[in-house]
């Protein structure tokens, strides 16, 4: 394992002359923004478990009704939303015992068994460098309770924080976690793009090409590209602070 280069406070070299965010009193060097979903556990897997255990219980037609929901509701709301799409998966199917069984399949899923090898490791290895940082977007129950349950929660100290589009209120991250310079992580490469360009000069985004969202159509072709392409999240064990820095 390579170590950690940094200086005590986890400066990254090269990186001292960069602005603080306005506002900005007394805060990290850097802070790691981590996403959850498809990069630090496996999301895709529990979509798939979640629509197997649907078509066992209430058949096909179900399961299709069930993910078309939760797709009109994402399209509301701009979050995935499986609590609130159950609520409304219920209409026609009271009667039945097993619509109650879901309600311990979502909140008592073995969520540590959803993470990516070394996801754990690689928050702590960070934490050498600099501040982790939890940036998700989802609903205010279920999300919170996953990335708790998960071990997720802890890694980072409670440094959670959940939006419904996170790339529209970096300001308000940027003043919650002041700091000299921000590397994101995330498995949208749109995403990546969308905060470059709202934090141009302290951010560094990392696309970590892991799920559904990596592999789609035009993932390749974001402007502005990615600053680093990993194919795991385990991958940043092996950073150093200066592989952080965006060079000229
Ligand atoms: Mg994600």
């Amino acid at each position: 394992m390579l170590k950690a280069e940094g200086d005590a406070a986890g400066r990254i070299p090269g990186e001292a002359k960069t602005a603080a965010p306005a506002g900005a009193k007394s805060g990290d060097e850097v802070v790691f923004l981590l996403d959850v979903d498809n990069t630090l556990l496996d999301n895709d897997r529990f979509a798939a478990e979640l629509g197997a255990r649907l078509e066992r219980s209430f058949g096909a037609d179900q399961r299709g009704r069930y993910w078309r929901l939760f797709e009109e509701l994402r399209a509301k709301s701009g979050v995935a939303d499986y609590l609130s799409t159950l609520q409304a998966f219920r209409a026609g199917l009271d009667d039945d015992p097993k619509l109650l069984e879901m309600s311990e399949f979502l909140l008592e899923f073995p969520f540590p068994e959803l993470l990516f090898p070394r996801a754990l490791d690689t928050i702590a290895q960070l934490r050498g460098m600099g501040r982790p940082v939890v940036l998700s977007d989802g609903d205010v129950v279920f999300q919170p309770r996953k990335i708790k349950h998960a071990g997720i929660w802890d890694a980072v100290q409670g440094a959670v924080l959940i939006y419904l589009h996170k790339e529209k209120v970096l300001d308000h991250v940027q003043q919650r976690y002041p700091a000299r310079h921000y590397v994101a992580v995330d498995d949208k490469p749109h995403l990546l793009a969308a905060m470059k360009l709202v934090m141009p000069h302290n951010l560094t985004t990392v696309f970590v090409r892991q799920g559904h969202y990596a592999f789609a159509a035009g993932s390749n072709a974001v402007t502005p590209a990615p600053d680093r392409v990993i194919e795991r999240i385990g991958d940043l064990i092996n950073f150093n602070p200066s592989d952080f820095k965006v060079r000229p």
